[in-house]
């Protein structure tokens, strides 16, 4: 032994005075050092500690030496772990990392240490040096650090980058030998929650979505959260396309399922995408792309709903994508104008009415349905100027019509974008002034959607009332028909959805949801317009229940402006059509 302790340096014995003046250097450098050493014998026995180490484990010199370093050691390691150190140092090498030790006290710390093997002269192996340092704080930042570029703040889950990388080390592993799904979900109406019972409220409810989706998944699966009500779930294995499909299910039933928000029952409704692993996609950013299409396709179909991906949603985003730029300055190259479908009264075919239509023809795409751009308009906000230009034009005309057509009604569409907009009963009543339209003459329509989403709605439609202006609740007994809305808004009109007028020559179901609603218009001192008609024997039917008005195709298409001049110049009590 040439070295004892850390305090106790042995006095230099028979070398010279300047061998001796060296060794006191290097004990004294060994003893003093900041980095706490080490010095074990051959068979791993503790040769010599230096104070750095008496003060980092809490054992002393006399308490160390002899002992196996193995004193330390915390049970925190694979056995393999130390493999690894001994296999480099029985082979002549260092060996540098971070052990988890404990010390005399029992508390864990991380030590950084590098060992490596003292060889004499011979270059045989005699020793081996440990040189280490605590860097708990270190490892307590990185942590941190970890915590924050990996997990999400408020629900603890695993945030889109870790998400990413588990997906990517899942695709890399199974190597497309497994069935894997992706299911990227969207809460539907957390601003709702956030805006009406408060931001912390909303917090609470995403922590408990959060953790029934990790409940949920246990080991088979990871969840994630991407961003504010967005989440993803990889599910390892979900075997053949039924229980893909069930997976999906079971996934929105648990969303749907009452939330306990402070003693409050509150639901929220989710849109789920999905794409398959690897049939859909094989790269990870792929997947989750896909899937994301899907989600924008489910959101779209309503709430509630989960859509698979198809290649199909590709090609409709790509048309999405050019429909959505050739719009932006339609209206200013004057591409778009308006048609005119006649209402007729089913007892006598009289002209009583028309709705203005929307068209676009583009230079570049053709003729593109509304059905198609106006969902577009809505969310690039160029609903706003359009629908304006469309109210605009569509009073402006009828107002010029042909003295003979001065009681004729004109219904417009409006959107939901376009009815919540600040200026819109304003600009209704401006519209109406420049263009001289009596205001009883004219007639919204509004889909029931735009109802329910907006509590707001109800005021404006009131108020629209009030300037004289009809409301028609369009394509009645689709969406989310509750006979409620009847009383809680004020319609003039109901138009029956042309789905119905299809199928009731059919289908004795079809047949009485129509005159149920005829019936109850009747009761509500409601007009009723049957949309769709295109066959005789629809015509027949409906005037037979004793629908009064009527529009589609077998009674007159939508017309340009200057076919409805020609019409209204025929003698107002004769049938325009047929
Ligand atoms: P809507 O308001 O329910 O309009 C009736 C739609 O049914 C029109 O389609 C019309 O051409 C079509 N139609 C009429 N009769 C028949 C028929 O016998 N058979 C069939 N198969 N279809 C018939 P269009 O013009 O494609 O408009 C579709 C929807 O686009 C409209 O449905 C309306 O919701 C929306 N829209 C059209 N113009 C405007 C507009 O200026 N502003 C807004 N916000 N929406 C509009
Ligand atoms: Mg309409
Ligand atoms: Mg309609």
């Amino acid at each position: 032994m040439f070295l004892h302790s850390a305090t106790h340096i042995v006095e230099c014995g028979s070398v010279g005075t300047h061998e001796c003046d060296e060794l006191t250097l290097y004990r004294q450098a060994l003893a003093q050092s900041d980095d706490a050493v080490v010095i074990a014998n051959l068979d791993g026995s503790i040769a010599y500690v230096n104070l750095a180490f008496e003060k980092m484990t809490g054992y002393s010199a006399a308490e160390a030496i002899g002992k196996k370093p193995s004193i330390l050691k915390s049970g925190e390691h694979e056995e393999s772990f130390y493999a690894r150190v001994w296999a480099a140092l029985k082979q002549g090498r260092s060996f540098r990392g971070v052990f988890i030790n404990r010390n005399k006290n029992g508390l864990l710390f991380h030590e950084e240490e590098t060992i490596s093997p003292i060889t004499n002269r011979a270059e045989s192996i005699t020793h081996y040096v440990s040189t280490g340092r605590n860097v708990n704080s270190r490892i307590a930042t990185e942590r941190q650090l970890h915590q924050l570029t990996y997990y999400d703040d408020l629900t603890g889950l695993p945030n889109r980058k870790l998400f990413l990388k588990r997906l990517e080390e899942y695709t890399e592993k199974t190597a497309q030998s497994s069935n894997g799904l992706i299911l990227l979900l969207d809460i539907n109406n957390l601003k709702k929650i956030n805006d009406t019972l408060g931001y912390s409220v909303g917090d609470q409810a995403l922590c408990l979505l959060a953790s029934r989706l990790e409940s949920f998944c246990q080991s088979a699966c990871s969840v994630a959260r991407l961003s504010g009500d967005e989440f993803c779930l990889l599910v390892h294995e979900c075997g053949d396309a039924d229980q893909a499909l069930a997976v999906a299910q079971n996934v929105l039933d648990l969303l749907g399922q009452a939330l306990d928000l402070d003693g409050q029952e509150v639901f929220v409704s989710a849109s789920i995408g999905v794409a398959r692993y690897p049939q859909d996609a094989k790269d990870p950013k792929d997947l989750l792309r896909h899937a994301d299409l899907a989600l924008h396709r489910a959101k779209e179909a309503g709430q509630n709903v989960y859509l698979f991906y198809q290649t199909a949603m590709r090609d409709s985003l790509r048309e999405d994508l050019q429909i959505e730029s050739a719009l932006h300055g339609a209206l200013e190259r004057q591409e778009l104008h308006l048609a005119f479908q006649p209402v007729v009264r089913s007892a006598d075919g009289v002209l009583v009415g028309l709705e203005a239509l929307l068209r676009w023809d583009s230079p570049t795409l053709g003729s593109i349905s509304p059905v198609r751009f106006i969902p577009q308009l809505e969310r690039n906000g160029l609903i706003i100027p359009i629908g304006r230009w469309v109210l605009e034009t569509a009073c402006s005309e009828v107002a010029k019509l042909h003295k003979g057509a001065t009681s004729l009604r004109l219904a417009v569409n409006v959107s939901a974008r376009q009815l919540l907009h600040p200026s819109f009963v304003a600009d209704v009543r401006s519209t109406l002034e420049k263009s001289g339209l009596a205001p009883e003459r004219l007639e919204l329509e509004i889909t029931e959607s735009v109802l329910i989403e907006n509590a707001a709605a109800g005021d404006i439609l009131r108020e629209l009332r009030r300037l004289g202006v009809r409301i028609a609740a369009d394509d009645f007994g689709t969406g989310y028909s509750s006979l409620s809305y009847l009383w809680k808004f004020p319609f003039s009109t109901l138009k029956i959805d042309r789905s119905f007028v299809a199928e009731m020559n059919r289908d004795p179901q079809a047949k009485i949801i129509v005159s149920s609603i005829l019936n109850l218009a009747h009761g509500l001192s409601l007009e009723v317009v049957a949309e769709g008609i295109e066959t005789e024997a629809q015509f027949e039917l409906l005037k037979c229940l004793g629908c009064p008005l009527i529009q589609g195709y077998w009674t007159g298409r939508p017309l340009p402006l200057a076919a409805i001049k020609v019409l209204v110049m025929t003698p107002p009590d004769s049938a325009v059509v047929r």
